[in-house]
C-alpha cells in the first residue's frame, strides 16, 4: 500500500470511529488529575482498567496527591496495589516518581516526552497518554490493541509500539491522535479482539485485513 492510499485508510478509520464512539473517553477514571493519571496508568500495565479503577478509589483515599505520595512506605502502597499484579515494582516506581516529581519538577507532571522518560516505570505509553491526554498535544498511544488492528488495516507491519506509534503519527492528524487512540480500544474490546474479530459487522471489512 502506498503512503497515500495508507493516508486515505486512516482518515476513514478517524472518521468512522468518531461517529461510532464519539466520546472517545479514557478508560481510567482519573478525574482529569494528571499525576492519578501518572499512576493508574503505570497500575494498568499486565492489569485491567476496570481493575485499576478499582484498586485506586483505596489508592487515592489514602494517597490523594503526589506529596503525600512521596511520603509513602513502599511496604503500606504494595499492600493496596498487590491486586494489579508486579506489586513490588509497580509501588516502587510510583512513590519514586512521585519523589522526582516533587523533587525534580516542583510537583507537577512533566509536559513533554524526554522528562516523562525520566520518571521510574514511565516508558512511551504512559508517557503519550499524559501528553495526549492531560497537555492535549499529539499523542499515539500504541497499546496492544492499537499495534494489533493498526497491523490489520495495514497501516504499520511491526509488533514494536515504537515503530507502530512512528507510523501512525505519519497517518493520523495531530489533532485526531489522542482520540483516535481511545476509540480503537474501544473497537477491539467491541468488535476487534485478538481472538475470534466479528468481520462481519465491521465497519471495516472492506479492508481486507491481514488476521493472523
Ligand atoms: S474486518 Fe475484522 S479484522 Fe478487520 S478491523 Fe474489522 S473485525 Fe478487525
Amino acid at each position: 500500500m502506498t503512503k497515500k492510499e495508507k493516508k486515505a485508510r486512516a482518515a476513514f478509520a478517524v472518521a468512522a470511529l468518531k461517529e461510532r464512539y464519539p466520546d472517545a473517553l479514557c478508560a481510567l477514571e482519573y478525574g482529569g488529575d494528571p499525576w492519578r493519571l501518572l499512576v493508574m496508568g503505570r497500575l494498568s500495565a499486565q492489569c485491567t482498567d476496570a481493575r485499576v479503577n478499582v484498586v485506586c478509589k483505596d489508592l487515592f483515599a489514602a494517597y490523594p496527591d503526589v506529596y503525600a505520595m512521596a511520603g509513602a512506605e513502599y511496604a503500606d502502597v504494595e499492600k493496596l496495589v498487590f491486586s494489579c499484579g508486579v506489586y513490588k515494582v509497580k509501588a516502587a516506581n510510583i512513590i519514586d516518581f512521585s519523589r522526582m516529581i516533587v523533587e525534580n519538577f516542583g510537583g507537577k507532571v512533566p509536559d513533554n516526552m524526554d522528562d516523562l522518560l525520566t520518571l521510574p516505570g514511565v516508558g512511551r505509553k504512559i508517557a503519550n497518554l499524559i501528553l495526549g491526554d492531560i497537555y492535549k498535544k499529539p499523542a499515539i498511544v500504541a497499546d496492544t490493541h492499537c499495534i494489533r488492528i493498526s497491523n490489520r488495516w495495514g497501516l504499520c507491519d511491526s509488533t514494536d509500539p515504537k515503530k507502530v506509534e512512528f507510523a501512525l503519527k505519519e497517518l493520523v492528524p495531530d489533532e485526531e491522535q489522542s482520540d483516535f487512540c481511545h476509540r480503537i480500544v474501544l473497537f477491539g474490546r467491541d468488535i476487534c479482539p485478538a481472538r475470534a474479530p466479528k468481520c462481519e459487522e465491521c465497519p471495516f471489512k472492506e479492508f481486507k485485513c491481514k488476521v493472523k
